[in-house]
């Protein structure tokens, strides 16, 4: 059995979700994952925001409007009587739900709540669609089996004993509808795997109910070699591991929520990238096999500060890094690359929120020096470190433009290096031409 993931684009539009069905109804058993329709969960967010800045007058429009959409949604998607009726009450009682939140004001609580609406308008609506068209279907509620822990951390062995019930409730159906995204926490209380965690709810349903393959659809057809949005000419990729899936999703490729792959390996279960709008084209299949040697593709990460630390206390001295790694990890702030020399040590950041507090700590007993706008330029392939000339046919590709920092052995499967943002397009350029036109 697979389970099947559509993005916020694949469930948009009404037409799209006929569409969805259509490739969902193959008479094969599967489990459906849905995200809600794209601008739905930004505009929840946007309510919410207007809670948090007391301007209730203008969540309450927006809810309104909010509403207006899906009843015109409602109007195209559905034509008997009957599904209608059923849909438009459905929208009714989630839409009255989101007013009477709007009118007590912000709370996390609040918030939750409502960004939760979105993956069980567009589940409720695909589910009514199908039963309307008479598909073997049913719809299983996220909220009573997705749950993470204190940390925020999915717990996947009471995930699976909860969802263990509801597919052998519906052992004889089809298509098996849930929503992405949305889960309790540790108090049962409503709450969600962040944005763009839909992806990581299919992976982890996946491996909940021991599935044979995660195919993740999306709006392109697959992972691409580079950067479409700053690069002409991307190909995609045909075959990854889960290691490169997981570099590339982490550094930059948008396609894939970065989560989405540690329960697929953790499990041994494939994740299959596939195009929506184009079902026929390959895609990207991603699985523990290492596929062919060299360079598979390029991604950019923005917006990362570089921390140089000095000290001439770090010379033939142990203990230095622990120190320093233990600020970083006492503000919970992750470190991506590290580099050292015998006086001093380089490191990124991605998340600077902490920056100020962890920059007066270390200037205790180091000096620091700070780079903001800096981006990760990330290869990832099977570039190992016995191969000769890796590294150089990527330091020659970039010739041209200075690199603050350069990191190249700490896996098998990537080379990363920190430069400037501004040459970020011209980067990605020249190691496409360098990498993949040669
Ligand atoms: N609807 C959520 C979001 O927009 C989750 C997802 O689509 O993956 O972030
Ligand atoms: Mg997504």
């Amino acid at each position: 059995m697979n389970v099947q993931k559509f993005g916020g684009t694949s469930v948009g539009t009404p037409s799209n979700m006929h569409h969805v069905s259509k490739i969902v109804n193959d008479g094969s058993r599967k489990v459906v994952v849905l995200s809600a329709m794209s601008g739905t969960t930004n505009a929840l967010v946007e309510i919410s925001d207007r809670l948090k800045s007391s301007n209730l007058e203008m969540a309450a429009e927006m809810g309104i409007m909010l509403h207006k959409k899906y009843t015109q949604v409602v109007e195209e998607l559905l034509t008997s009587k009957e599904y209608k009726e059923k849909a438009n009450k459905y929208i009714a009682k989630e839409f009255e739900e989101i007013t009477n939140l709007i009118d007590k004001g912000y709370s996390l609580e609040t918030e939750n709540i409502l960004l939760s609406k979105g993956e069980l308008l567009s589940t409720h609506l695909v589910y009514f669609y199908q039963k309307q068209e008479g598909y073997s279907v049913a719809l299983i509620p996220a909220l009573e089996f997705m749950c993470i822990n204190e940390e925020g951390e999915p717990q996947i062995e009471l995930i699976r004993e909860r969802i263990r019930p509801f597919m052998d409730q519906t052992k004889d159906v089809s298509i098996v509808i849930t929503q992405g995204f949305i889960c309790r926490d540790h108090e049962g209380k409503v709450s969600n795997l962040k944005r763009g965690g839909s992806d990581y709810s299919a992976s982890l349903i996946g491996a909940a109910v021991d599935a044979d393959m995660i195919e993740i659809w999306t709006d392109i057809d697959g992972m691409h070699n580079n950067d479409p949005r700053y690069v002409e000419g991307t190909a995609p990729i045909r075959q990854l591991s889960f290691d490169e899936a997981a570099e590339l999703a982490y550094f930059g490729a948008k396609i894939l929520h970065p989560f989405c792959i540690f329960p697929a390996q953790e499990f041994n279960i494939p994740v299959l990238l596939k195009n929506t709008m184009e079902p026929t084209a390959e895609g990207t299949f991603i699985s523990k096999k290492i596929v062919s040697r060299g360079f598979k593709a390029v991604a950019a990460k923005d917006n990362i500060t570089a921390i140089k630390i000095k000290s001439s206390r770090m010379l033939m001295a142990y203990g230095f890094l622990r120190k320093v790694f233990e600020i970083f990890d006492r503000h919970r702030t992750p470190i991506d690359m590290i580099t050292t020399s015998e006086v001093a040590v380089s490191l990124t950041i991605d998340n600077d929120s902490e920056l100020a507090a962890i920059v007066a700590e270390i200037e205790t007993f180091a000096s620091v020096e700070i780079d903001a706008n800096q981006t990760i330029i990330c290869i990832v392939g099977n570039v190992m470190a016995d191969e000769m000339g890796m590294a150089e046919v990527v330091t020659n590709a970039l010739k041209t433009i200075p690199i603050r920092m350069i990191s190249y052995g700490g896996s098998e499967h990537n080379i990363s290096l920190l430069i400037n943002g501004e040459y970020k397009t011209q980067a990605l350029n020249l190691l496409h031409q360098h990498l993949f036109k040669a």
